[in-house]
Formats: structure tokens, C-alpha cells, sequence
């Protein structure tokens, strides 16, 4: 019996043979590469994958599908399932270079994506099929229409490329909106160094609290203007116009206030 698809796990699965062949391509498997996929579904990319590398995890939530990857996989003794929700899983435990992969389901992305830049220094890279304007927002510049604290936190941590677009029938049953893949490459040496950054995180979360208010309105209690302007920054401007390192100097002020 076919599988009957759960709009609840956001199962759009991959049908578009020349999308599965350029997703391959750009993640460009090595036989000594540790994979993770998540959400492999029934298993579209893994197919394209699992016999290039020396271990393959895929963490599915389904127990429907569970059946069918075990039937397809199983045999094989570098495959290895996770039956879990990928947003509780610990993806420090796996390897000090994953290559992590998936087609993701597109309701749990943002939150998936924060999970694991936490774990990024086990992760050498990850590539995702996300919704269009989860990429454009990860890839974004200051002053771009979808810069926000996803594109700052994101880019802290990794360099990331816009890889390339896919419209709704490359899948089964299309989604509502345009894809795109997305390579996202933590830096081993990161090019702008909070001196703190649980205080990064926040302070980036509270400039871009109310996103149509000014630094100094969003920053009261934190910074005062004088402070703000000491950064060389001006404080009558919207977070939206600021660069990474812009946020790391806002930070790093934060920071000296905090341990005085
Ligand atoms: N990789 C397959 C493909 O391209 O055809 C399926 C992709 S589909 C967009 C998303 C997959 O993620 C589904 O298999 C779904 O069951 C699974 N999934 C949804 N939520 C999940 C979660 N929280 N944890 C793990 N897997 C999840």
C-alpha cells in the first residue's frame, strides 16, 4: 500500500529525478563521510547517498515509514535509524565532522536550524531543501527584505550559499510555496568574536525585537544612545541595517556593562 502522506510532518517528498541529481551533486558525498539525514522520508536522497559514505543515520519521526526504510536499508550495516523527533535530538554525540542533509520539513526548520548551529562543532556542513524564504533569510545582507536574527545568527556561525530554486512539482504533493537548497559551512574560525555569546545571542534577539522601532528603543535597558554611538553605530537606525559585526560590537558593549 502507498504511503499516505502527513501534512503534520510536512511530508512533501522529492519526485524530480533532476532535482535529486543536483542536490547529490552540490552535497558531493566522500566515501569516509559520517552522514545524517533527516526526515528521509521513503528515502529519495538517501537512495542517491547511503552507498557513497561509511555511515548513514537518518532520524524520521514517522513510524509509518520506519517499516519501509528497514526494508530498503536495513541489510546494510553502516545504515543506522533514529526513530525520533529531529528536534530532540543530541547531534554532538555523532562524529566531530557530520555531514548533515535533508529535504526538511518546512514547520520545524527555523527551530531545527538553531538546534544545530548549537552543535556546530561537530557538524562540518549541511545542506537543506527548505522553503525559498527560509533560505532568502539565511542568506540575506543587512538591508535585505529578509534580513533578521535568523541571517545574523546563522552567519556568526557558518558561511552560507543560496544554492539554487525549485518550484512546487518537483514534489509529491506539492507544497504551497517555492524551495530552494542551501548549503550552510560553520567556520572553523569565526571572522567576528563576541566575547560572549549566550550575551550575542541576546542582544541580537532584543535589536530586532520590534522590528520597525530604532536601535535605542529596542536596546533601553541594555545600552543607553551615548553607548550605541561609542560602537560607532547610530542609534536612531533599525537593526535590519546593521552587519555581523556590527552586532558583535553592540554585543561585546552589552558584555562590559554587564562585568563591571
Ligand atoms: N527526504 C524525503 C524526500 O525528499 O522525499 C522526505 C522529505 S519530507 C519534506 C520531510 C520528512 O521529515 C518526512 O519524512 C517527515 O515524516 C519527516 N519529519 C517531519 N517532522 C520530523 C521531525 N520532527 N523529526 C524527524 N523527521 C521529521
Amino acid at each position: 500500500m502507498s504511503h499516505q502522506h502527513k501534512k503534520r510532518f510536512g511530508q512533501h517528498f522529492l519526485q524530480d529525478q533532476s532535482v535529486l541529481d543536483a542536490m547529490s551533486a552540490a552535497i558531493a558525498a566522500q566515501p569516509n563521510d559520517v552522514m545524517l539525514e533527516i526526515g528521509p522520508g521513503e528515502g529519495a536522497l538517501t537512495e542517491r547517498l547511503i552507498d557513497q559514505v561509511s555511515k548513514f543515520t537518518v532520524v524520521e519521526i514517522d513510524n509509518d515509514l520506519i517499516p519501509t526504510l528497514n526494508k530498503r536499508y536495513g541489510s546494510r550495516a553502516h545504515f543506522h535509524i533514529l526513530h525520533q523527533d529531529a528536534l530532540t535530538v543530541d547531534y554532538g554525540q555523532f562524529h566531530h565532522c557530520l555531514r548533515v542533509v535533508g529535504n526538511l520539513p518546512y514547520n520545524i526548520s527555523t527551530p531545527l536550524i538553531f538546534k544545530l548551529l548549537e552543535s556546530r562543532h561537530a557538524i562540518t556542513d549541511m545542506h537543506f531543501m527548505l522553503q525559498k524564504e527560509v533560505v532568502e533569510r539565511l542568506a540575506s545582507e543587512p538591508d535585505g527584505e529578509h534580513y533578521g536574527r535568523l541571517s545574523v545568527m546563522a552567519q556568526y556561525y557558518c558561511a552560507i550559499e543560496d544554492l539554487f530554486h525549485i518550484g512546487p512539482e518537483a514534489f509529491d504533493p506539492p507544497p504551497k510555496v517555492d524551495s530552494a537548497v542551501v548549503r550552510l559551512t560553520p567556520y572553523r574560525q569565526l571572522p567576528f568574536i563576541a566575547k560572549d555569546e549566550v550575551t550575542f545571542a541576546r542582544t541580537v534577539k532584543q535589536c530586532f525585537s520590534m522590528r520597525r522601532k530604532t536601535l535605542r528603543n529596542n536596546l533601553k535597558g541594555l545600552l543607553t544612545s551615548e553607548q550605541i554611538e561609542a560602537c560607532e553605530i547610530n542609534p536612531g537606525v533599525r537593526a535590519e541595517v546593521l552587519s555581523v559585526a556590527e552586532f558583535v560590537r553592540l554585543s561585546d558593549a552589552v558584555s562590559n556593562m554587564e562585568t563591571r
